[in-house]
């Protein structure tokens, strides 16, 4: 079987634009409920959705991230002498630099015992919420209290070696045409999978990876996304968990389908720019149909009749334009166009088939790959947890961001259950969220979204350079920042008419959190209309979490947990994100001092938490 006759069924639900879509035909295996209809939209103009309720009439409380007494209320004198430990250590350069050889000696010259004790009072305790979903319920009660919700994260990480690394990698992500030789040559490099970047983690510190072992390996990854989903229902009732595509299944399905989506939408701008159309804006680009006909008809894609049938259905091309939504929604059955469609390979000008073919075993990958995911959105929308897609690398991102989207419409009726990441250091960054959001419009569907700038920067442009492909980071830290304050805009304008968005800042960037509130406030949305939330990491950047909470507004923290020895990848990240160079660090460090000096003069140095 093919990748042929999935991905069209995977696709097909961008075709009818008022309805509920199938969220795959592959995820039909599993017992399916039809899901609710979802409201019905207003005609498709900027905001349609139900309109906001009148927001409060009082103002939002304001918020002063520099009120150290506020912003460490939660926390015992200890726990911030403990922080300010920690943040000195990640200050010691040579320390860091051998921190993962420092480890291992202590665990042998500690045992066991004696090293987890060392752990939970300096980084586990600063950074890990505790070892399962039992010891986590103090903590996120305490933070609850404060004002501060938790996203459940379980951190348990293989601590596999570089080279275990590489070749699991390469393993998992070479599909068996390739080994054979049949396939060959045929996938982009950007979507090959290249054994000088197969370990992932090579200078990521802000994300968690994920090997493929085997299939059973990825049902233990959902059962404990599962696990985390049931905690986290029980802990409150407006919570969130993350969840990481790449733990349930093997990757290469998510290079081919991500090199099939960047395909078919560079081809759209290839017939933009023959239509004089180049630099648009992806939500203003519109093709002409009859010019559209023709293109394709004198490239010789298929025949003329075929081509006149894609452009005949109940919507698309009433304007006699295409625009790139419309152009999504055409790798479907309806045109059967998976069974035709060539494309030109802009590398080497001939045409070429868009899908590839999988054998029965990748077949059964992907589609177990699929029914895990079904399953997750199942529950979370069973316990009312909010499920949160991690975003990852470039070239598995067009395909994550369309599965989730696919659960987006199929789950996202009546409220956003499913949110999507946008990583704001790509330079597409605000053309997926306004395509998106557009697509959400018109659908009649809840568009919820994580805005994070992006975690993978180092290991993308160094793999884009030396494989290469254009750099798909945007240019400058800057640019970065701007890119974050646009999307940020575009999805609050959103919010602004609509009840059905959502997003989350998630940021441990001063100035983000109060540009965000100053645009809040500009556009009258309130805290406790909860559709603006606040994410931080456990262990990081309180001084804007807790005075958020404090405030009103709807503020969480990742919670990561796991046994000590299965989180020690986790703790060096979160050593190294914070080294002593780092902004962020060095403010922190500034405003403990502040407090316990504070709390020293006043007599409080006891100081008892109490919400
Ligand atoms: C709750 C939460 C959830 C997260 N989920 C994800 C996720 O799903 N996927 C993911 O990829 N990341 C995720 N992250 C990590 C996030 O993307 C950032 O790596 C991290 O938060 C640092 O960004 P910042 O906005 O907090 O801080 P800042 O210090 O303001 O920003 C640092 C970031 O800016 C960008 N940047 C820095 N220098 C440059 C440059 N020269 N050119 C262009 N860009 C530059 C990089 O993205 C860098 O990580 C998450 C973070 C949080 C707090």
């Amino acid at each position: 079987m093919a990748l042929r006759s999935l991905v069209p069924a995977l696709l097909r639900a961008t075709a009818p634009r008022r309805g509920p879509a199938p969220f795959s035909s592959v995820a039909a295996a599993a017992p399916r409920e039809r899901p609710p209809e979802p409201p019905t939209g207003p005609d498709p103009q900027p905001g349609s959705g139900p309109p906001r309720p009148a927001p409060s009439p009082s103002p939002a409380p304001p918020v002063d991230f520099s009120n150290t007494a506020t912003a460490y209320q939660s926390r015992t004198s200890w726990e911030l002498l403990r922080n300010l430990l920690v943040l000195r250590v990640c200050a010691l350069e040579p320390l860091l630099q051998r921190h993962q050889q420092l480890l291992q000696v202590s665990q042998k010259l500690l045992g066991r015992h004696l090293f987890d004790r060392l752990m939970k009072m300096t980084f586990y305790g600063q950074f890990v919420a505790g070892e399962d979903q039992e010891a986590i319920k103090p903590l996120i009660h305490h933070n609850k209290a404060f004002g501060v919700g938790s996203i459940l994260d379980y951190s348990v990480e293989e601590d596999i070696s570089h080279e275990e690394a590489e070749e699991k990698e390469m393993d998992s992500c070479t599909a068996d045409a390739e080994r054979d030789g049949s396939g060959a040559g045929k996938r982009e490099k950007q979507f090959q999978v290249h054994r000088a970047f197969g370990d992932r983690r090579d200078g990521v510190t802000g994300a968690r990876t994920y090997f493929y072992a085997n299939e059973a390996k990825c049902d233990h990854h959902m059962e404990n996304f599962l696990r985390c989903i049931d905690a986290s229902g029980s802990a409150s009732d407006d919570s969130f968990c993350a969840i990481k595509l790449t733990a349930l299944g093997r990757p290469q399905f998510l290079l081919q389908f991500s090199e099939v989506l960047t395909k078919w939408r560079r081809f759209f701008h290839q017939i933009a720019i023959q239509q004089g159309q180049a630099g648009l804006p992806a939500m203003e680009t519109k093709l002409q149909v009859s010019e559209l006909q023709k293109s394709l008809e004198s490239m010789g894609i298929t025949a003329k009749c075929e081509i006149q049938s894609w452009f005949t259905g109940e919507l698309l091309g009433v304007s006699g334009t295409v625009d790139l939504l419309d152009w999504n929604s055409l790798i479907d059955n309806r045109t059967q166009l998976s069974r035709l469609l060539l494309v030109p390979n802009v590398q080497t000008g001939q045409l070429e088939p868009l899908l590839s073919h999988f054998t029965e075993d990748e077949d059964l990958q992907m589609k177990r790959m699929l029914q895990r995911i079904d399953v997750l959105a199942k529950r979370a929308l069973e316990v009312g947890v909010c499920l949160m897609v991690d975003a990852e690398q470039t070239y598995f991102q067009p395909a994550i961001s369309r599965l989730t989207l696919e659960m987006q419409r199929k789950f996202n009726t009546q409220k956003p259950v499913i949110f999507n990441t946008y990583q704001c250091y790509l330079k597409d960054a605000y053309d997926s969220v306004s395509l998106d959001v557009e697509l959400a419009r018109r659908e009649g569907w809840c568009f919820g979204a994580k805005l994070v700038r992006g975690a993978y920067m180092t290991q993308e442009r160094e793999r884009a350079a030396e494989v290469g492909y254009e750099d798909p980071i945007n240019p400058t830290y800057m640019a970065t920042n701007e890119m974050y304050h646009r999307c940020l805009n575009h999805i609050l304008e959103e919010i602004r008419h609509s009840s059905w968005a959502s997003v989350m800042v998630a940021s441990h960037n001063e100035d983000t959190v109060r540009f965000t509130l100053q645009r809040m406030e500009e556009l009258g949305l309130h805290p406790t209309e909860r559709k603006v939330y606040f994410g931080q990491l456990l262990g990081m950047c309180d001084q804007i979490s807790f005075p958020l909470g404090q405030a009103g507004f709807p503020v969480y923290k990742y919670v990561p947990y796991g046994p000590v020895k299965d989180v020690l990848p986790y703790l060096s990240r979160r050593a190294l994100e914070n080294r002593g160079i780092m902004k962020g660090a060095q403010r922190e460090r500034q405003l403990l001092m502040k407090e316990l000096k504070r709390r020293v003069l006043s007599g409080s140095f006891f100081y008892r938490p109490v919400a």
